[in-house]
């Protein structure tokens, strides 16, 4: 390194940075749409320079452009060549139920013999088995079993995710699956953008008493949970059966008095008014949207409410109906992606989830892509900083080792991510963590 320091004082017309990617076949910078996400047609401009680079210095993006232009205007220590492969923003995930304890194989058999989701939670099943493993889990445990997601997410190109408490259903549990979030947050490298999701499901002590459960979870949690800053979004279930439209408004409205902003599972399994809820409240994000009326969705778009869809949460209910992308594309609703990363949609390659969004929503590969990427920091309010390959913002960059964009929704379940790069240093070189 010193020696390429005393070289530089001869190139007196360039300036020092720590890192240059350069030679992208395609860089995707996705650029222009910090400011609001992008929406209609907007959605398929990717901003792909061929031949492109990234200049990074102190963690952050200092230069983008053709590679010439970059390395005539810039000496980096280090530099990655990326020719013949694809370099996009790290890859965002709007919708995680990232902290959970056990899991639930022997679900799947019961959903392939026919039993719906809400059968299994009637019987037991589903979330509450995860609310009972992860109550019984110490945070400890929980810390170790969500490293390895952490872990298992940055190797396949995901830097950062929005992560859901919602299996402690107590207020002590539903602190420990924060502050389990908190402390990975901390630790790094992923990002994590915390969403309290006490209204997940009714407890079974609370059985028949969805309205006390709201009421405590108002009085007492909420404040708690907002005075230590555990985290910045609140959600809720919001299902026929569960929690209706006016105990899911009720939640909301609370949260967001106390600084909390809303999120909503929304119209997933039935048309409940979810969408128009979301637009009422001035959710950031509205979440599924399988059922949501052409009312909401016109609503959403008054508000600025961001679709986030779920491709593999119908998949893995086995679901004939899927949100219809086109429709909110269509009407001007931004649209981001998640995963819905949990016991019963376990799917940590957000590659596959590009895939199918463009197989089962008709979403082209540069629309899931701007999904996943500046759509999906503005659904978890981070568009300021990350999503984009824009100057000052942080160097949080993926390399596929494909050579055209469009690979990210052709070639499925397959894990294309080479090299990551978090906050501008190297976290996955290729392909294993570094
Ligand atoms: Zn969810």
């Amino acid at each position: 390194m010193r020696k390429l320091q005393k070289e530089n004082r001869y190139a007196l017309s360039r300036t020092d940075v720590d890192l240059i990617i350069e030679h992208a076949h395609q860089l995707i910078t996705a650029k222009g749409f910090t400011q609001r996400p992008a929406k209609g047609p907007e959605m398929e401009e990717l901003g792909i320079l061929q031949d492109g680079a990234v200049a990074i210095h102190n963690g952050r993006i200092v230069a983008v452009s053709k590679t010439d232009e970059i390395l005539s205007t810039c000496e980096a220590r280090e530099r990655i060549d990326a020719t013949g492969k694809i370099v996009t923003p790290g890859l965002i995930d709007a919708h995680t139920h990232f902290v959970f304890a056990g899991s639930r194989e022997s679900e799947l058999e019961l959903k392939i013999k026919g039993a719906s989701y809400l059968e299994i939670l009637q019987k037991g099943g589903g979330i509450l088995r995860t609310v009972r493993d992860t109550r019984s889990a110490s945070k400890e445990e929980l810390l170790q079993t969500c490293r390895q997601r952490v872990e298992s997410l940055l190797v396949h190109g995901t830097t950062t995710i929005e992560a859901k408490s919602g299996y402690g259903l107590s207020l002590q549990d539903e602190i420990k699956s924060l502050e389990v979030i908190n402390s990975l947050n901390h630790e790094g490298p992923l990002t994590l953008i915390p969403t309290f999701l006490g209204a997940h499901a009714i407890p079974t002590e609370f059985d028949g008493r969805v309205g006390e459960y709201i009421d405590l979870i108002i009085a007492d949690w909420l404040p708690k949970i907002s005075e230590r800053h555990l985290a910045r979004f609140s959600d809720v279930f919001c299902e026929k059966g569960v929690f209706e439209i006016d105990d899911s408004r009720r939640l909301l409205l609370a949260g967001k008095r106390l600084g909390l902003m809303p999120r909503i599972h929304a119209d997933e399994l039935y048309p409940l008014g979810g969408a128009e809820l979301a637009a009422e409240v001035e959710a950031v994000s509205a979440d599924h949207l399988l059922f949501a009326s052409d009312l909401g969705i016109e609503r959403m778009k008054q508000a600025g409410v961001i679709a986030t869809l779920l491709p593999a949460a119908p998949l893995t209910l086995m679901l004939d109906r899927y949100a219809d992308a086109r429709k909110f594309i269509a009407h001007g609703v931004p649209v981001a992606l998640g995963s819905d990363l949990s016991p019963s949609c376990w799917i940590e390659n957000e590659q596959l989830v590009i895939g199918l969004a463009c197989y089962k929503l008709k979403m082209t590969p540069a629309e899931a892509i701007m999904a996943v990427t500046i759509n999906a920091a503005h659904s978890i309010q981070e568009a300021s900083e990350i999503g984009s390959l824009e100057i000052g913002k942080k160097a949080d960059i993926t390399i596929f080792n494909v050579k055209d964009y469009r690979f990210l929704g052709y070639r499925l379940g397959m894990n294309m991510a080479e090299t990551v790069i978090k906050n501008g240093k190297v976290a996955v070189d290729d392909g294993h963590l570094a």
